[in-house]
């Protein structure tokens, strides 16, 4: 028992009637005091540890746009009893548009809003959490509230980046249905959201930042300055592996493959740029789904394709080239207005240490085996000599 039950007990035990009755009221009232204290600490308590957790989490995935999501998700639903939630980012590509990128427990709703526009505006104006139901968002796109509601959201939490109070970026929405049971956000929890909603904010404009940093805006895959670093790396890492003595059980090789489309230009000249732009996105993601998930493709240029094979020799880096090359020309790419079209690609094949023994001469002898298959009739995978055949030829 607990000293303020025991001094009521003693009270109790007072005979009725002045100042017994007033200090047996005073006594009630610390009671009911203390317990609203205690009950609000330790609610500042799983507040600060959230906070703690949030920091912790936001340092370890500083950098990782779905990381960051995810957790900003299962920390709604696990902090504030909220199953039904999604999120509306800036898209990775370069349309400057907000969309759904992380929803749990509903269909994916299909939201989405211009950065800069009337509705990016309004959120930015109203700058705090908000009901859907108490605020019209855009006089002019009123819809977007019905939208809102139709996906089953009753709180929006702007997520805001703020700099020096002075400048405000919008970086998101994070759109919460109902609390589970009747309760809904009370005031506190609203405001502690807004403070969390700061944090997730910046590390979404970080983490975005580095994204588009590392891919390619249009077609999603790895940007040709990452190419260039994972590649060093890559070849750095065979090259002391073999050094050790254990080096049988370690990494041997890496193969790098160009890839080229065909006839690209009379396709943009016949079709349209927009139709071309199809075409490589459909492309990447042909190859993304065709490489295993060590392999890594980046965007080399224009219309080239790079893609680093590891732990891959130049046999079985020749058969995943032909099979994504046969993949690619069996393919009809749906371009939307210009019809449904169909492509073909060339490729080159160079393995370290085999056919170079530098990262630069290993582009180079891919580079020469794609523009050997370019004038061999295109469509087709060429391999680069071996170091060894060329020394033979004195090349
Ligand atoms: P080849 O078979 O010899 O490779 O011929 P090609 O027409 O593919 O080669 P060329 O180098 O003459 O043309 C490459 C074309 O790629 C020209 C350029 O307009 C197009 N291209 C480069 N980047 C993009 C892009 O981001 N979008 C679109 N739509 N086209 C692009
Ligand atoms: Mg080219
Ligand atoms: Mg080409």
């Amino acid at each position: 028992m607990g000293s303020s039950d025991r001094m009521l007990q003693i009270i109790e035990t007072l005979p009725e009637g002045e100042p017994t009755g007033e200090l047996r009221e005073m006594v009630r009232g610390m009671i009911k005091e203390k317990s609203n204290l205690s009950s609000r600490v330790r609610r500042l308590d799983h507040d600060l540890r959230t906070i703690v957790e949030l920091t912790r989490q936001i340092n370890e995935k500083s950098l990782d746009l779905d990381g960051i999501e995810n957790f900003t998700m299962n920390m709604v639903m696990g902090h504030f009893l909220i199953p039904k939630v999604f999120i509306m980012r800036l898209d990775n590509d370069a349309s400057s548009r907000f969309i759904v990128s992380k929803w749990k427990n509903i269909e994916k709703p299909s939201l989405t809003f211009e950065s800069g526009g009337k509705i990016s505006n309004r959120i930015l104006e109203i700058g705090v959490p908000f009901e859907v139901d108490g605020v019209d968002i855009s006089r002019a796109e009123g819809e977007f509230c019905a939208q809102l509601h139709d996906a089953g959201v009753k709180t929006c939490i702007p997520l805001i980046k703020r700099d020096q109070e002075t400048t405000f970026d919008l970086q998101g929405l994070l759109c919460l249905g109902p609390k589970i049971g009747t309760a809904s956000l009370s005031e506190s929890e609203t405001e502690f959201l807004d403070l969390l909603a700061r944090m997730i904010a910046i590390s979404l404009h970080n983490a975005q930042l580095y994204h588009r940093s590392i891919f390619d805006g249009l077609t999603q895959v790895y940007s040709r300055g990452h190419f260039d670093l994972h590649l060093s790396q890559e070849v750095e890492r065979v090259r002391r592996y073999r050094r050790m003595e254990d080096f049988q059980r370690a990494a041997k090789f890496i193969s790098l493959i160009m890839l080229d489309i065909d006839d690209f230009k009379k396709c943009n000249d016949t079709y349209g740029h927009q139709a071309g732009d199809a075409v490589l996105r459909a492309l990447a993601q042909i190859i993304q789904v065709s490489i295993r998930a060590c392999d890594t493709v980046a965007r080399y240029g224009g219309e080239e394709f790079s893609i680093i094979l590891p732990e891959t020799p130049k046999k079985r880096a020749v058969g995943v080239a032909e099979r994504i090359c046969r993949e690619i020309a069996a393919t009809i790419v749906e371009t939307g207005d210009a019809g449904d079209l169909r492509i073909t690609v060339s490729m080159g094949v160079a393995t370290y240490p085999d056919d170079a023994d530098s990262v630069q001469l290993l582009i180079r002898e891919a580079d020469k085996a794609l523009y050997a298959a370019k004038e061999e009739g295109k469509n087709r995978v060429v391999r680069a000599p071996s170091l060894e055949s060329r020394k033979n030829k004195g090349k």
